[in-house]
Order: structure tokens, then C-alpha cells, then sequence
């Protein structure tokens, strides 16, 4: 199997194990799940089913950040405790992935359930003299990694404006640079925080997921990724932080997922430009969002129209009306080599598009977990 890997900048051909460990950055539960999320988390289960239909064994794991400035800011805004919110929205998130068809994960842990492991990896950087403590905050300094900078390739000035679109506060006087990055920040007065040896307070975004990847799957992960605009800084924190601490790889291949637009800009909160997987799923079949969504190369940019939801009806119709006699070997296959080919779902919807009339197309449509 073949897959584009973001670090290498080139699709590479999977050299795996029996056991594939995989990361896939989980949300933070203070909204609903958007088509975003759906596309990431679709590309993860379609990715995990061809592994195993390859003699793969899996190993999924998907975070939940339910500690952050997001949670923290939306929370204080509808007057709940934090973890309530998070209650209610990872019960959302599971019953719209439940919905998807989307594969259990072997894991889904808590970032609130790290902090130990977090505590005790920046206890580890601090010793290895890749952070330091300034106004009770702790950072990441970004000139003790060689590497920084190399799973994302930009250039220093693109990173200060992405770091400074994702809360990464770079006109903060205590950094000695202002791409260093916070492991462990002093609580606000009405935030939840932790003892530590530096003081009360709560962890840095990035860290998080490092303390849990390192925690659950060890320290070099098979395949990791999430969203594209993951890439940087939240990725590029994380190899930092946890390579400089381990002196391993920490991922073998990064993959990441396109962006879903609508109305001509990206899909997200701050531009309330949403359509939500609750929403869709109430619209058509599960079977007929899933099919929307793999008309789509996981790895492209692409906008949501609702001629996206008319194919995937189209499509979950034509494949559900003629049952199958003929038998689905070969079709099986062409789907298998286009998902060993960079994950290209269109290609194996094409292929079962083509099939000859009368053609069995279950066991290739199991592969890509459409269930009419
Ligand atoms: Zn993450």
C-alpha cells in the first residue's frame, strides 16, 4: 500500500508490522462535529479497513482535548463547568461517528486523564535543556530542535502568523522566541488547574497529545495525522517536544486530510460556516453521507455542495437496486488496488460505479464500510 506521507513530501510505500499503530488528533468537545471532523475521521476508518483486510492488526487511537482555551472560553460563556460541556458534546461526537459507521477506536483518552504523563514529559524537556520556565509559564524552545520546522516546510514568517491564528501567542515578553511554544501554563482565577512543581496551572495544547501518543502507543507511532491545518504548529509541537525527549521518530508516516470548504472558505467555527454530520444524517442515509464524502480524494481542499449529498443518494440507490449474482472478486480487487494507491476512494467508487450489471459489489463496498 502506498500513501502520501506530509514530512517526506512524496508517497512512499507503506513498510509496516503486523500491528499498525495510528493517532488521529480527536476534537475538543465544545461543539458539534462538522463535515471536518467527518472527512478526517472517514479517511482513518477507510484507512484501518484496508490494513486489516490486508492481515494488519490495528491500533487506533483518537484523543479528546477537553482541557483547552476553547473548551475553557466556550464554557465561561454558557456559564457550565468544562467537563460538563465536554459530557455533552463527546456523547454527540460518538453518536454522529456511530452514525458514520466510523470503526470503534482502540482508545479515545481524555487529556484531563494525562496529566501525570504530561507533568512528567516537561520534567524531561526541562532536564534535556529543550525548555525553560519564564513567569511561572514553562516553553518548548524551539532553537534546541534541529528538525523544527521540517514536517511543515515553512519558512519562519509563515509560522508566526499560523501560530498566531491558533492561539499560539507570540507577542508574549517572557519567550526568548516567539515560535517557543507552552508546555504548562498559571490557571486564570475560574480555570481548572493542577499542582505542579512550577506552580498550579494546566497544560499547553501540543503537549497533550504528546503525553497521550507517547502514553497509549509508545514512542514511534505507525501513521499520524488529522486535519491539514494540524500540520502546523500543532504537529510540528508535537514531533519537537516528543523527539527531544525520547531521542526517537516519533511518527513513520504522517497523514493528513484535506480541508472541506463551503461558500468558498474553509469549514469552521469562527466563520459559522458549518454543516453539521448530525444535520446530513438526518438529511439521508448514513450509507448515502458516507458515499458524499469518498467522492472525494482524502487529500485535496475540497468545498461541500448539496449535489455532494444528491451522488452519495444516487450512488447508495444504484448499488442497493440490483443484487448481486455475478461474482465480486474482480471488483474487490480494482477497489483494493485504488485504495493501495494514496487511499483514492473516488477511484474505487468508479470502479464500483463500472461494474458489470449483476455484479456482487458487497464485499467491496464492506472495504469501504458502506452499509446499504
Ligand atoms: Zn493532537
Amino acid at each position: 500500500m502506498r500513501l502520501y506521507d506530509t514530512r517526506r513530501r512524496e508517497i512512499l510505500e507503506l513498510e509496516l508490522g503486523p500491528l499498525v499503530t495510528m493517532y488521529s488528533c480527536g476534537i475538543t468537545p465544545y461543539d458539534a462535529a462538522h463535515l471536518g471532523h467527518a472527512a478526517v475521521y472517514l479517511t482513518y476508518d477507510v484507512l484501518q479497513r484496508r490494513l486489516r483486510d490486508l492481515g494488519h492488526e490495528t491500533r487506533c487511537v483518537r484523543n479528546v482535548t477537553d482541557v483547552d482555551d476553547d473548551i475553557l472560553r466556550k464554557a465561561r460563556e454558557l456559564g457550565v463547568h468544562y467537563l460538563d460541556l465536554a459530557a455533552q458534546e463527546i456523547s454527540r461526537f460518538d453518536r454522529d461517528m456511530l452514525g458514520l459507521g466510523i470503526l470503534p477506536v482502540h482508545a479515545e483518552p481524555r487529556a484531563t486523564s494525562a496529566i501525570p504523563e504530561i507533568l512528567s514529559l516537561i520534567g524531561r524537556a526541562l532536564d534535556a535543556g529543550v525548555a525553560y520556565e519564564a513567569g511561572g509559564a514553562i516553553y518548548f524552545r524551539v532553537a534546541r530542535f534541529a528538525d523544527f520546522g521540517a514536517l511543515s516546510h515553512l519558512g519562519r514568517d509563515e509560522m508566526l502568523v499560523l501560530a498566531k491564528e491558533n492561539g499560539g501567542n507570540p507577542d508574549d515578553p517572557h519567550k526568548l522566541d516567539p515560535l517557543d511554544f507552552v508546555l504548562w501554563q498559571p490557571s486564570l482565577a475560574d480555570e481548572p488547574a493542577w499542582e505542579s512543581r512550577w506552580g498550579p496551572g494546566r497544560p499547553g495544547w501540543h503537549i497533550e497529545c504528546s503525553a497521550l501518543a507517547l502514553r497509549e502507543l509508545g514512542e514511534t507511532i505507525d501513521v499520524h495525522g488529522g486535519g491539514r491545518d494540524l500540520i502546523f504548529p500543532h504537529h510540528e509541537c508535537e514531533a519537537a517536544q516528543s523527539e527531544s525527549v525520547t531521542g526517537r521518530p516519533f511518527v513513520r508516516y504522517w497523514v493528513h486530510v484535506g480541508l472541506v470548504g463551503l461558500n468558498g472558505a474553509k469549514m469552521s467555527k469562527s466563520l459559522g460556516n458549518l454543516v453539521f454530520v448530525s444535520e446530513l444524517l438526518e438529511r439521508a442515509p448514513a450509507a448515502a453521507v458516507r458515499l458524499a464524502l469518498l467522492g472525494h480524494h482524502y487529500r485535496g481542499d475540497w468545498t461541500w455542495t448539496d449535489a455532494d449529498l444528491d451522488d452519495g443518494r444516487r450512488r447508495a440507490a444504484a448499488y442497493a437496486d440490483s443484487a448481486g449474482t455475478r461474482d465480486g472478486t474482480a471488483l474487490l480487487d480494482d477497489v483494493r488496488v485504488a485504495l493501495d494507491d494514496d487511499l483514492d476512494a473516488p477511484a474505487a467508487l468508479r470502479a464500483i460505479d463500472a461494474a458489470p450489471r449483476g455484479t456482487d459489489r458487497g464485499p467491496a463496498l464492506a472495504l469501504l464500510g458502506v452499509n446499504l
